[in-house]
């Protein structure tokens, strides 16, 4: 037994989260099993979310065998059931490995959620992360739930008109949406979905699936809200939030792209009644020209989102309808030529993500783009089921997130690595 590395968890029939000793906690990344090295482990961060596996057995290293091992029942409670533990870390976490498990006949379909390895050392659970950025506008200590439900209360009774605030004070008390949340709390980056429909049927949608086994976490936003109404949440946000950011493209939306007239005639608004703060992008980056319309109205920033910058596994997740993977870098050129700032939100799935392939085609479009910042998200899949669309099933995994991390700052040292979109505004900090 290795007293310094973090042991293994497990669940119980009764659904208590318990360590076994005899094995040490193990990684996965892609296909492959792995023991973890000093630095792959941090403190489980406040606010991240234990999940247990349906079907699936905790997999463990033995020290004593020299092999991993997968606890097939209780060891306290002889032919007893047992299931596999993850964590979902709370933002501004990137993680190292995924949980590793071995699946057993039928195993159902994971949720959306990411499923990051997790253990038992020192007294605390431990998760297989790294904080990627130390901006804290979603850590959990800044979030009172009496002061969020009494602002967000308030609001919507003095807005009632307002459709937009009426939806946005539903994703914050009903969903918990942390940027909803700080929307009413007056600070830092605000929400502002706009579009019902999409160009794209990403396997991982958050907002809208067929599947029958899964189910969307968030529902999505059923009108498109009007010019008033937009800047009816985002003036007041951008003229007096402190690191105020306004962002469309959310994760109870489709692509914000697809109503980028309502978007221009709203920044436009926005621009006319204050300077300050961030105007902000998040989108699939499908409609280059319409990026282009939207810089000339005002818009500071972009995010594009992408799993992979190799075609085939771009098209095998996000299933675009009447664009291409190209436009993509379209869209960040165009920022870049009005002088914006452009993000990619480049989903992290250990195995895949830090793949030599993957690493080359991320490179390219790294030199191609000359993107400003990889903000790093974890994927929400079941990883199985991803790399089975993808075609990945036989992947040999990868160099290691960490390293591939290294790899990124001393190939691109002036490009960022995050998790948030910034505010862009020194006057607004
Ligand atoms: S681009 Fe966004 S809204 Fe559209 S399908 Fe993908 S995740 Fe869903």
């Amino acid at each position: 037994m290795m007293p310094g590395r973090p042991k293994l968890l497990y669940a119980d029939t009764e659904g208590r989260i318990l360590d076994f000793p005899q094995l040490e906690m193990a990684g996965r990344s892609g296909g492959r099993w792995r023991r973890l090295q000093e630095g792959d482990w941090i403190p489980l961060p406040e606010g991240s979310e234990l999940f247990l596996l349906p079907g699936r057995l905790p997999v463990g290293y033995s020290p004593r065998h020299k092999r991993f091992q997968a606890l097939p029942q209780d060891p306290c409670n002889p032919g007893g059931r047992v299931q596999a533990v993850a964590a979902f870390m709370a933002p501004a976490h990137t993680q190292i490995y995924s949980a590793a498990w071995k699946n057993l006949p039928h195993a159902p379909l994971l949720p959306l959620f990411a499923y990051t390895a997790v253990g038992w050392h020192e007294g605390g659970f431990v998760a297989a992360g790294v904080r990627v950025d130390p901006d804290e506008r979603q850590d959990h200590r800044h979030f009172d739930p009496v002061r969020i439900r009494k602002n967000a209360s308030q609001r919507m009774k003095r807005e009632p008109g307002n459709r937009l605030v009426q939806h946005l004070g539903h994703c914050a008390l009903g969903y918990g949406c942390p940027a909803a949340r700080n929307l009413f709390m007056n600070r830092w980056e605000a929400p502002l979905p706009t579009s019902p429909i999409c160009n794209a049927q990403c396997l991982g949608c958050i907002s809208r699936q067929d599947r029958q086994d899964l189910c969307a976490t968030q529902e999505r936003i059923r009108f498109v809200p009007t010019v008033e109404e937009i800047c009816g949440v985002a003036v007041p946000h951008l003229k007096k939030a402190p690191g105020a950011v306004v962002s469309f493209g959310q994760g109870c939306e489709g692509e914000p792209l697809l109503q980028a007239g309502t978007l221009a005639e709203s920044i436009r608004l926005m621009r006319q009644s204050t300077g300050r703060g961030t105007i902000n992008l998040n989108s699939n980056g499908s409609l280059p020209a319409a990026v282009d319309g939207l810089c000339r109205a005002g818009l500071d920033s972009i995010r594009v989102s992408i799993n992979s910058c190799r075609i085939p596994c771009y098209e095998a997740y996000f299933r675009p309808r009447g664009y291409a993977f190209e436009d993509l870098a379209g869209s960040l050129r165009a920022v870049k030529s009005h002088g914006g700032f452009a993000s990619i939100n480049y989903f992290v799935l250990p195995g895949f993500t830090d793949a030599e392939d993957e690493w080359k085609a991320l490179r390219r479009f790294i030199q191609e783009t000359r993107i400003d910042l990889i903000q790093l998200r974890n994927l929400n899949i079941d990883p199985d089921w991803y790399m089975e669309e993808l075609g990945v099933a036989r992947t040999a995994g990868g160099i290691g997130i960490r390293p591939w991390m290294e790899r990124l700052r001393n190939e691109f040292p002036d490009l960022r690595l995050g998790y948030y979109n910034p505010c862009l505004d020194p006057e607004a900090l």
